[in-house]
């Protein structure tokens, strides 16, 4: 079997797959999110490591298999999340800062003033945005005492938490492995999108010293031997991709055209572009989708939505409204429609494909009739709206449209949402019998860097389709309701100034 370690936003889970893409076992651990001031999160790098460390003892300990019948271990992660460590001790310097944070604001608005957002975009595909990584390094170097002259002296290491891990698992003997791969690379505004290699003037602009880097990889190559006395000590690192771009492999989203979207705590949305990195004039991320061996790269078109399924937590948590996320569902049936009541969940600004970091959060349409049922349909239709202006921007940019979307991801249990996403696209919505896609996407390319599963072909006859969302509501009456969403967004521009 191939085990996957998916170190994602809330937790990190350890799932064992078999030659079948079933999966054969998980442990799942949650930890702290770290917010010392409105706008920033943070996550304990240790806590990250240490719960990756229980995660593959616990799900060796527990299933029926051996450490030595793991083929191949591979690792997916939340993109953009920043640590800096020490090469020596391997302490880092600073906790993690997680790609929500907006604390790099006043960089980026220099970035912008200083190399400008068209030059980034062309060499990066990027947008310049708090989201990506390069500015949070920046922001390291410039708040933590020393941290500059130390990152110049060649003491202080970068990375993304694929890199963060590998290097702890790989750690022994005073070496360690210290990569990352193109599809994480893609994500810093720091490497160069078609030579896959970090571009020089963009470092010096962010401040970010090269000898901190880690080397780019593959997303499916074997990259040593873990060295961890642990459970799995031995076996072959093999595989590393961002979770969206794990997703899109485990998907088999392997030809251009094809896309998949994730409904998390955002939404993510790829559409496969094939070997040329397609740009974007509609809001879009151009990134790197996988990168297997020495094959030439997969590039992706990206809609990326802050907030979707983290809406249904703030109405548990916030509100108080429902008892877990699930219950939204039989909440939101106890009225036919929204009743004209709209929630944008702007909370901490705009992503794709209006890029506003001055959005701020509305409930528009109030009146004596809107019960909490309306508000939860509200909550989930905001979903399926965001959704929506991606896949426009994506059918623009593309010049094709699209005629159906795989889904995955927690939110996808929610067949309310998935028939309604179905209605305001105008297009079937398709979810697969694994939904776990993004482990499924490391598992995949780690097993094939070590010849556990052959080729590509073999990924695209393991997917299996669980059930088919086809559109049922009028063209007529889709356009009206998106109409009144795009009133909605209006009034959230500019609320923060
Ligand atoms: P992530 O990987 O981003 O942590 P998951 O794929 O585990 O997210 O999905 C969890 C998110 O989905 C949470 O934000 C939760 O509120 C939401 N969610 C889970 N189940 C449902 C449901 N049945 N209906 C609506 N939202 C749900």
């Amino acid at each position: 079997m191939v085990a996957a370690v998916d170190q994602g936003t809330t937790s990190t889970r350890c799932i064992l797959f078999d030659r079948e893409g079933e999966r054969v076992g998980m442990s799942q651990l949650e930890h702290r999110q770290i917010m010392p001031r409105p706008g920033w999160v943070e996550h304990d790098p240790r806590e990250l490591w240490a719960n990756t460390r229980r995660v593959l003892a616990d799900v060796t300990a527990e299933s029926e298999y051996a450490a030595s019948d793991i083929a191949a271990l591979g690792i997916t992660n939340q993109r953009e999340t920043t640590i800096v460590w020490d090469r020596e001790t391997g302490e880092p310097v600073y906790n993690a800062i997680v790609w929500q944070d907006t604390r790099t604001t006043g960089i980026c608005e220099r970035l912008a003033a200083e190399i400008g957002e068209e030059r980034i975009n062309r060499v990066t595909g990027l947008p310049i945005s708090t989201y990506f990584s390069g500015p949070k390094i920046a922001w390291i170097l410039d708040h933590v005492e020393g941290a500059r002259e130390r990152a110049e002296a060649g003491e202080l290491l970068f990375g993304t938490v694929d890199t963060w891990l590998t290097w702890n698992l790989t750690r022994r003997d005073g070496k360690a492995l210290h990569v990352t791969d193109v599809t994480n690379a893609s994500r810093t505004m720091l490497m160069n999108l078609e030579t896959l290699e970090w571009d020089r003037e963009l470092c010096a602009a962010m401040g970010v010293p090269p000898a901190m880097l880690p080397a780019i990889a593959s997303s499916s190559q074997y990259l040593g031997k873990v060295r961890w006395a642990g459970p799995v000590a031995g076996v072959p690192l093999a595989g590393i991709l961002g979770d969206q771009q794990a997703a899109t492999f485990g998907q088999a989203c392997l030809e251009p055209g094809e896309a998949k979207n994730t409904y998390g705590t955002g939404n993510f949305l790829l559409l496969n572009t094939g070997t040329v990195p397609q740009r974007s004039d509609h809001g879009l991320i151009t990134t790197v989708a996988y990168r297997i061996g020495e094959e030439l790269p997969v590039y992706a078109l990206e809609g990326s939505i802050a907030v979707t399924g983290s809406l249904v937590q703030w109405l548990r948590d916030n509100l108080g409204l429902i008892p877990d996320a699930p219950s939204v569902e039989a909440l939101a049936r106890t009225v036919d429609d929204n009743g004209g009541c709209y929630i944008v969940p702007a909370f901490s600004g705009l992503l794709a494909p209006r890029w506003r970091p001055d959005a701020r959060g509305v409930i528009v349409g109030l009146t004596r009739y809107i019960t909490k049922g309306h508000i939860a349909r509200a909550a989930l239709e905001a979903t399926a709206y965001q959704t929506r202006e991606v896949v426009e921007a994506m059918d623009a940019d593309s010049g094709v449209s699209l005629t159906s979307l795989r889904v995955d991801g927690g939110m996808t249990g929610n067949d309310l949402l998935m028939q309604f996403q179905a209605d305001i696209l105008g297009v079937s919505v398709t979810r697969p019998t694994i939904t776990e896609t993004t482990a499924l996407g490391a598992a995949y390319a780690a097993g094939l860097a070590v010849g556990f599963w052959e080729s590509t072909d073999e990924i695209r006859e393991m997917w299996r389709e669980d059930r088919t969302f086809a559109p049922s509501m009028s063209a007529e009456q889709r356009d009206r309701l998106y109409a009144r969403w795009d009133d909605a967004v209006q009034r959230t521009l500019g609320w923060e100034r």
